[in-house]
């Protein structure tokens, strides 16, 4: 299936004090209509900042996506100007940030955000822009949504503000919903309901998802394929049944080592030693290397290359890596 969203070889860079560096490194993915990608990794992996590229909300003066092809429906989304990426973000391309609080504004009312957005992107009259919007807020498991409506963001606990911008986000329908750990706040409750109605707006409108997470758990309920990030890199791909039972890059092996068992014994929980290398100063060679099991001499001195393992599945790592091993 055509691809709805494809980004080829994104390369983001930051400028600091300390000189600039790349967050994101080469990146790689797609996503279909009626699809759910899951793009996996810890925090300062570049999952974040690869969804920021895309958007085109990267923080000006600082932040630049430096190399590569972002496509929507083919077109390359970086050569679009402001102008027609506002006409895109939020209609057609909807993101559900980390903190609500930053894409909420705190001097309107939920109810009138919510309408003006609805309205302007369903292009309906303010009334009925008024009752869907109560609607949604009722489908995203709101008490009171009539209530709500007449309320300003800071009135609203961290949760329920999580699951207005989600109402926001999923009104207009959009092509693509990029939800950048939208549930990761929440009560469990709340957390299922919420993925729940992400899958039913996924059904009805054939919406490709991607979501961006450290949560296994939510990975193997909701995603079709998954990506896992290391250091700004994707380091493997596959679909999710094949990354859960034969997960081939030691990353993610360690990734599904440090899930809690459900059956034997509790105690055996493993999680991976060392931390995430710093992007300005990465390892010469394979950039988990410090942190690998595995580790050869090769490991420290070869920048491996994403491969195919099998069809449709790739893997970063010199252990698959035919070129070097053979
Ligand atoms: Fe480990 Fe070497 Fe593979 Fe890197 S290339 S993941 S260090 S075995
Ligand atoms: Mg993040």
């Amino acid at each position: 299936m055509e691809p709805v969203l494809s980004i080829e070889k994104l390369e983001t860079e930051f400028r600091t004090d300390g000189g600039t560096f790349k967050t994101v490194d080469g990146v790689t993915f797609h996503v279909a209509a009626g699809e759910t990608l899951g793009v996996v990794g810890e925090s300062g992996c570049g999952k974040s900042v690869t969804s920021l590229s895309v958007m085109g909300l990267l923080p000006k003066k600082i932040g630049r996506v430096r190399e590569g092809v972002i496509r929507f429906h083919g077109q390359n989304l970086l050569e679009k100007s402001e102008k027609e990426m506002r006409a895109i973000r939020g209609n057609r391309i909807a993101m559900i940030f980390q903190e609500p609080m930053t894409s909420l504004n705190p001097v309107f009312k939920i109810g009138d955000q919510l309408a003006e957005s609805i309205s302007l992107h369903l292009k309906l009259r303010r009334r009925d822009a008024m009752r869907h919007a109560v609607e949604m807020l009722r489908k995203v498991g709101i008490p009171n949504p009539e209530l709500v409506v007449k309320e300003y963001p800071h009135q609203l606990s961290g949760g329920m503000r999580q699951r207005v911008m989600i109402a926001m986000a999923m009104s207009c329908n959009p092509e693509v919903l990029i939800a950048d750990e939208p549930t990761t706040a929440l009560d469990v409750t709340i957390q299922a309901q919420i993925l729940d109605l992400m899958r039913k707006l996924q059904e009805e409108e054939q919406t490709a998802i991607v979501l961006i997470t450290h949560d296994l758990g939510v990975v193997a309920e909701m995603c079709h394929r998954v990506v896992v990030m290391y250091a700004g890199q994707v380091v493997e791909e596959a679909d999710v049944d094949t990354l859960f039972e034969s997960p081939t890059h030691p990353y993610t092996q360690g990734l599904l080592a440090s899930l809690p068992q459900l059956v034997g014994d509790q105690n055996r929980l493993e999680s991976i030693p060392g931390i995430v290398p710093s992007p300005l100063d990465m390892p010469k060679g394979c950039r988990f290397a410090p942190r690998c099991k595995y580790r050869m001499d090769a490991c420290d001195q070869v920048q491996p290359e994403l491969v195919d393992v099998a069809s449709g599945h790739r893997c970063r790592c010199l252990l698959v890596d035919k070129e070097v091993t053979q």
